[in-house]
């Protein structure tokens, strides 16, 4: 089965979507920042007009001689800084040092120059302090902004992570055991419960094409009916439960023995098993039936009303021709099971082929 990992990846995009956009949103606010800082030093082009000014009426303090080429510097300056904007207090101040400036020139006082200067000083101070605290006013705000984007950022993009991981964790846990079920539902439906083995069910599907494979193969096969000999009494004797125990020790016996790649042992029903060997010959077949006969004696299981006093298999073996085509599943079946009826005839525990 597969997971459906397209479904996966839709979170994740989403989420790296989301870590890219933030990034961007970042950078972006950082060049705002940059920008509105070059602003900030825009303030300090006025602050070097005043000084421009002021160095001039000092200059008229020193060389009143030169007062067309101050005036001159003076007003182109001023008219510079009286032009910018202002607010309705700092316009009384300016418009008041305005009149003030046009005065100072029919004045052509030495006094009035230095009162002058002391009033573009106080112009100066104020334009620098202005800039300073709404700089750093501004840069207060933005660092809180700042940071109060970068914590959003990151609880969005802590939440959305959580929940990716929780949707992946899910997703596999119900795709893990979807999967251990399908695998639980295939081999109990083809399973024994009380051994384990394959069950009647899977035996039947399996006994309809052993013939073809084999034919197909050209291969021998063989199919051995097991019986337990005397076993109603031995439920009698031991009890049910002892009978149950001595079940699965023949079917794990069996299970043991018949382990190659085209070994095939069933629990038929009742006390009943069946082995089906592909591509044996009647040599080897007899020698592992013998191996099979041995085993059992040597689990010495106790059974007081068996000839040998213990535990005993019967069993009808049919050994299939390489050249025969087909055989019905029934006339197989049938065949063992007249090979078993002989088997307990002529005494029990033993096989008839
Ligand atoms: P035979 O040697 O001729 O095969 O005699 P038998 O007693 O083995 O044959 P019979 O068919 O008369 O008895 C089979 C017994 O197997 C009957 C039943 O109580 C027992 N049996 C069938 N299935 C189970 C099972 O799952 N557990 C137990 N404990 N006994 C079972
Ligand atoms: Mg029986
Ligand atoms: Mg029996």
């Amino acid at each position: 089965m597969k997971l459906n990992y397209k479904l996966l990846a839709l979170p994740i995009i989403v989420l790296l979507g989301l870590v890219y956009i933030s990034f961007m949103f970042s950078s972006e606010i950082e060049k705002l920042k940059n920008q509105i800082d070059n602003i900030y030093f825009g303030n300090f082009i006025p602050v070097h007009k005043l000084h421009i000014i002021k160095s001039e009426y000092k200059n008229l303090i020193n060389k009143p001689t030169e007062l067309l080429k101050s005036k001159n510097i003076i007003l182109e300056n001023w008219n510079y800084y009286n032009s910018q904007y202002k607010t309705i207090q700092e316009r009384e101040v300016v418009n008041k040092i305005n009149k003030q400036v046009t005065n100072s020139f029919k004045k052509r006082n030495i006094q009035f120059y230095d009162y002058m200067t002391k009033q573009i000083d106080l112009l100066i101070q104020y334009e620098v302090s202005s800039a300073s605290v709404q700089r750093k006013d501004f840069l207060e705000k933005y660092d809180s902004v700042k940071n109060y984007l970068f914590y959003n950022q990151i609880f969005i993009i802590i939440f959305i992570g959580i929940f990716v991981v929780i949707t992946i964790i899910s997703t596999i846990k119900n795709h893990n055991k979807l999967e251990y079920l399908v695998n639980k539902y295939k081999s109990d439906s083809i399973t024994d419960g009380l051994t384990g083995l394959y069950n009647r069910k899977y035996f039947d599907s399996i006994l309809d094409e052993t013939t073809v494979v084999s034919y197909e193969n050209n291969w021998e096969s063989a199919f051995v009916m097991i019986d337990i000999d005397f076993f109603k009494q031995y439920n009698d004797t031991y009890g049910h439960d002892a009978g149950d125990i001595a079940l699965k020790t023949v079917a794990n016996v069996l299970d043991t023995l018949f382990k190659d790649e085209y070994d095939y042992v069933f629990r038929l029903g009742g006390e009943e098993f069946g082995i089906l060997i592909f591509n044996i010959n009647r040599v080897t077949l007899e020698k592992r039936l013998k191996i099979l006969q041995n085993a059992i004696a040597a689990q010495k299981i106790k059974h007081s009303a068996s000839k040998t006093n213990f535990l005993t298999l019967s069993m009808g073996v049919v050994l299939i021709d390489k050249k025969i085509y087909h055989m019905s599943r029934t006339d197989i079946y049938k065949l063992a099971d007249k090979k078993l009826y002989q088997s307990k005839e002529y005494g029990r525990d033993q096989y008839t082929l």
